[in-house]
C-alpha cells in the first residue's frame, strides 16, 4: 500500500504539542502556541471567506 498521506496534516512547523483539534472539523491541526488557530487553514478559510471585506456598491 503506497497511499499518501490523508489531506489532512498538521503544519508542517508545528510542534506535537501545539496541535489540536479544529474547533469545527475536529481534525489535528495547529491550534495552540505562536500562530496556532483554534481552526484548521481550511475551515479558516471557509469561516473568512463570505466575510471578505470587499466593499459592495449594492444598497
Ligand atoms: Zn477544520
Amino acid at each position: 500500500m503506497t497511499t499518501p498521506a490523508p489531506r489532512i496534516t498538521p503544519a508542517p512547523t508545528c510542534p506535537p504539542d501545539q496541535v489540536g483539534l479544529c474547533a469545527k472539523c475536529h481534525k489535528p491541526t495547529h491550534r495552540y502556541g505562536f500562530g496556532g488557530n483554534p481552526l484548521c487553514p481550511v475551515c479558516r478559510e471557509a469561516v473568512l471567506a463570505p466575510q471578505k471585506p470587499k466593499k459592495t456598491m449594492a444598497a
